[in-house]
């Protein structure tokens, strides 16, 4: 999609630090990390939230999700975090699971 930050990563038109890579997903470090690992997993296809999901890309998500843990070696724990609209605190609106760790996160997140 034309003007998403998240389209222009996929089609490496503006580099980021990729992590993983497959035929429906990419995952790449944030620019601005809240903890010591904090990569962003998006579908290669733009979707604005995780309400656009259908049953085959959530499972394609999860199978980078599964893989990336491995990978990144986060057997220790993790959070997985998908901001979704205003109030959500989303401000990209190509979907992304944060996923957060290193460090513990504690609860409430605030
Ligand atoms: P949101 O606030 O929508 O849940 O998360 C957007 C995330 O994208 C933020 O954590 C922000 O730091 C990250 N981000 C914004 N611009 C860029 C960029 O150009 N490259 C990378 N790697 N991350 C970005
Ligand atoms: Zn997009």
């Amino acid at each position: 999609m034309e003007n998403c930050l998240f389209c222009k990563i996929v089609e490496k038109t503006i580099p980021a630090q990729v992590i993983f890579e497959d035929d429906d997903t990419l995952a790449f470090r944030d620019i601005n990390p809240v903890a010591p690992v904090h990569i962003l997993l998006v579908p290669k296809k733009h979707l604005e939230n995780i309400l656009g999901l259908d049953a085959a890309l959530a499972q394609a998500m999860h199978a980078s999700l599964k893989k990336i843990t491995e990978q990144e070696k986060l057997a220790q724990g993790f959070r997985v975090v998908a901001n979704t609209g205003e109030h959500g605190g989303q401000t990209v609106y190509h979907l992304h699971w944060h996923i957060l760790s290193g460090r513990h996160m504690g609860w409430p997140p605030g």
